[in-house]
Parts: structure tokens; sequence; C-alpha cells
């Protein structure tokens, strides 16, 4: 497999993808996450995210940051892992999920913005990740979160600000929908210390619904080679009425975390909240949460935890990312243009690429 190494700058530019292979076909497949999508120049992933330019493939989101905000790790939720400690979340733009009840769309799918970073018309945060430690640093945080959205899709930076982080004395937390590669695993397992991932659901239908590529079995498959890999794994589920509320199929998810993860590993159960697609089905009643709680600990699991207050790792709330960053707003929020002169004088990314591709 091709696999090209990112460079960091202190402008932003578009970063080559980290796990790409050049097909026969003149196609150029990622492998970041289980998508492996297949794209011809000019074409975006699925995740918008990552695009093909004459054969090579490149993230647009490096360093572009959707949303900060500092609090608790018990908040992403995990437990497990140096409680009592703050953590700063950090999210860009992109999923490779479309989840129906999704509350963080305008920056998971995030789409408008990176039609806009595609576009050279960006206004986004650029953060390099020397730059996200030093904020890191004057939070008096001890750990960094990437969340609010997959971060399999930016895993160049992850991995970047991990290593960083790493020799800065900060940990790192990856909130995650496990569909991600081996590859894309066995990339951050050495410097990302702790997973919290989501099993949504035992039902294939329901992931079939959310991601038309995905089961049940590689996201389980991902999350237990996640822990194989030596990381810190928690597990999450947002249980839906109507949904995945199925005593059997709770049940089912607490056995495979017992014999997967083992009966020591955390398992949070947290409230659906309506929203999008699925905004008529009613909040989560306390006692589907409850039960299911109970019925994990018959299960043999030993750390149940039900949030009756929280859903999602959302950022609808959160400061402005500006009000973090050390700069004027106005210098901040300044139009991106990719740094690199390859595109021409014009220095708009994509745009003439997106009509040849047509
Ligand atoms: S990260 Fe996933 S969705 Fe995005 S381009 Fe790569 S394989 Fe496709
Ligand atoms: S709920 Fe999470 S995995 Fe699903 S689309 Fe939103 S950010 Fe992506």
């Amino acid at each position: 497999m091709n696999k090209t190494i990112p460079t960091t700058t202190s402008e932003y530019q578009l970063q080559p993808t980290r796990l790409q292979e050049q097909l026969d076909d003149g196609t150029t497949r990622c492998h970041l996450c289980l998508w492996r999508c297949k794209l011809k120049h000019g074409q975006r992933g699925f995740c918008q995210a990552h695009v093909n330019r004459h054969g090579t493939l490149y993230n647009l989101s490096y360093g572009i940051l959707s949303a900060i905000d500092v609090g608790r790790i018990e908040d992403k939720p995990v437990r497990h892992y140096r409680p009592g400690t703050q953590v700063m979340s950090v999210g860009s733009y992109g999923c490779n999920f479309r989840c129906r009840g999704c509350h963080n769309l305008e920056i998971s799918w995030g789409v408008d913005a990176l039609d806009e970073l595609a576009r050279g018309e960006s206004k986004a945060a650029y953060v390099t990740p020397q730059a996200l430690i030093d904020v890191a640093l004057r939070q008096g945080v001890e750990g960094i979160a990437f969340t609010y959205s997959e971060p399999a899709v930016w895993l160049e930076y992850v991995i970047d600000v991990s290593k960083l982080a790493r020799e800065n004395n900060l940990y790192t937390v990856y909130v995650s929908n496990s569909f991600v590669t081996d590859e894309g695993l066995a990339e951050m397992a050495p410097w990302v210390d702790v997973l919290c991932s989501d099993i949504k659901s035992l039902d294939d239908a329901f992931y079939k619904d959310i991601c038309p590529v995905s089961n049940v079995e590689q996201v389980l498959a991902s999350i237990a080679e996640a822990q194989r890999l030596g990381m810190h794994v928690e597990t999450r589920t947002n249980i839906i009425p109507g949904k995945n509320d199925d005593p059997q199929m709770l049940r089912a998810m607490a056995d495979w975390i017992r014999q997967n993860l083992g009966a020591d590993s955390p398992w949070h159960i947290t409230r659906f909240f309506p929203a999008y697609q699925l905004s008529d089905i009613p909040m989560t009643p306390s006692e589907s949460l409850w039960q299911a709680h109970d019925m994990a600990m018959q299960a043999g699991l030993k750390h149940v935890y039900v949030y009756d207050d929280k859903g999602c790792d959302c950022a609808t709330e959160n400061r402005p990312v500006a009000d973090f960053l050390n700069g004027k707003v106005d210098d901040i929020h300044q139009v991106k243009k990719c740094a690199a002169s390859c595109c021409g004088d014009e220095g708009i990314l994509l745009k003439k690429y997106e009509a040849e591709s047509r």
C-alpha cells in the first residue's frame, strides 16, 4: 500500500491522506475508515474531508477546528482513565456516518464547511498541532479529546497532535463510532491513549440505516482490535426508543462486552433526545436506561453508568473557537486558501479540478 506521511505547516494546507492506495484503474483508495472510498481525480470521499487530486488523496480538514470545549473526562464519557482530570475536546468537520438522530449536524457532517474549504472560501479556524498543544497547556487540562464527529476522517491531524501531546505529558482520547480500519487503528494505537466507542446496536439493519456499507461485526471487531492493540477502551450506547431498546439485544450487547472486553470494561448508557430525522421519537424513559443497567449487571459487567441528562458529546453550546485561541477574531477567521502552490495562481484549490472531474 502506498503511504504518505503528512508534514505540518504553519499555514493551512491540504495534507496527504495518511492511508491511501493507488489502484491499477487510475483511482485511489482511502483506507482510513471502512468505507474504503475509491476516488477518481476531483472526487471527495463519503466524509467529504478527503479529495483525490491527480491520483493523490489529500485531507481538506487538517488543522481546521469546528469546536473546542474544556470539561471533565467523565463527560466524554470516560470514567476509568485519569478520573477527575480536565480534558480539552476538539473537533473538525466531516463524519463517515449519517446518523438520523445526530445532534451535531452542522459540524459533524459539515458538508457546507468542507465545501467552503474545497473552494478556498472557508473562514474556519486553522490551528497547527503545536498551537493546539499550547492552547491545552494554557487551559491547564491534562488531556485532549478528539470528538464531535468521527476522528478517523482527520486522522492525519489526530496523530500529529497525539504525538506532541505525549511529549507534553498530555493524554489523548478518541471518541469514535469505530467504523475504522485495522490499518487506521494500527496507526493511531501507539499514540492515542483512550478509545471511547459507540456500540449503537447489535442489529445490522440499524447500522445499514445510518451507514449503508456498515455492519455490526465490523464495528465490534474494530473495538476489540483497539483493546488488543493496547488502547484503554470504554463503550457507550445511546438508547433510542423503538430503535435499539430491545431488552434481549441490550443483554446481548452486555454479553459481548463481557466476553470481548472483559467484565471490568465500563459501559455508558445514555439518554436519547429527539433530533433531526428522529425528532418524532420521544426522549428515552428513565426506566429503559435503568432496565439496561440492571440487565448488564446481571450479565456480569461491573461498571455500568447511566446518564439521564446527557445524550451525545455535543458542541452546540460551546463557546466560539476563537475564545480559546490567541489572536484577533478577524485574523483567526480570515479566508483559508491552501498555502501550497501546486494549484496555480488563483490559489483556489479544487474549483477547477471539480470542474474537470465532471
Ligand atoms: S475517511 Fe472514510 S469516508 Fe472519508 S474518504 Fe476515507 S474511507 Fe472515505
Ligand atoms: S451521531 Fe456521531 S457518528 Fe453519527 S453522524 Fe453524528 S457525529 Fe457522526
